[in-house]
């Protein structure tokens, strides 16, 4: 299937790359949030965040870290979100891994921010919840 990401990654498309390494590459996304709202992208395509190798994500996640800083100090940010998007109902729209890292100003949060509230006890079930998964796999997880 055709993947926009890959085309970047082969050269078949343009972008404006930032930095790149035998694993990964890093370029200004086209629709930006903010201006230096950045992406990056693993060379080898991977659906998302699950299927990305343990070895490949600690590698990626080091270089997320020194590109956030260079896109933060570049653009005098006050801070920055560094999210990823899985699956349609998170909001991806490229299903190929990648980081975002979105530059944000004190004024990018001038609204009132709207939370959920736990029902009496319900945070306690939404918690049993997880950390029965996470006992049953937490064998295979080789952190
Ligand atoms: P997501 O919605 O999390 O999958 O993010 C995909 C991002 O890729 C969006 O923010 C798009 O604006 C961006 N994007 C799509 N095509 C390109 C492209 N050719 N070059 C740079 N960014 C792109
Ligand atoms: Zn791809």
């Amino acid at each position: 299937m055709e993947c926009i990401f890959c085309n970047i990654v082969e050269g078949k498309s343009e972008a404006e790359v930032i930095f790149e390494d035998d694993n990964l590459i890093a370029f200004l996304d086209i629709q930006p949030i903010n201006y230096g709202h950045t992406l990056v992208v693993t060379k080898k395509h991977y659906d998302n965040f699950l299927t990305v190798p343990s070895e490949e994500l600690t590698h990626i996640i080091n270089a997320t870290q020194f590109i956030a800083g260079a896109v933060k100090r570049s653009v005098n940010a006050d801070g920055f979100n560094v999210i990823t998007n899985n699956g349609n109902s998170a909001g991806q729209t490229v299903y190929h891994f990648h980081f975002h890292i979105i530059p944000r100003f004190n004024a990018d949060f001038n609204f009132k921010p709207r939370f959920k509230n736990y029902a009496t006890g319900g945070m306690k079930e939404y918690a049993d919840s997880i950390r029965s998964i996470v006992s049953k796999y937490k064998d295979i997880y080789n952190g």
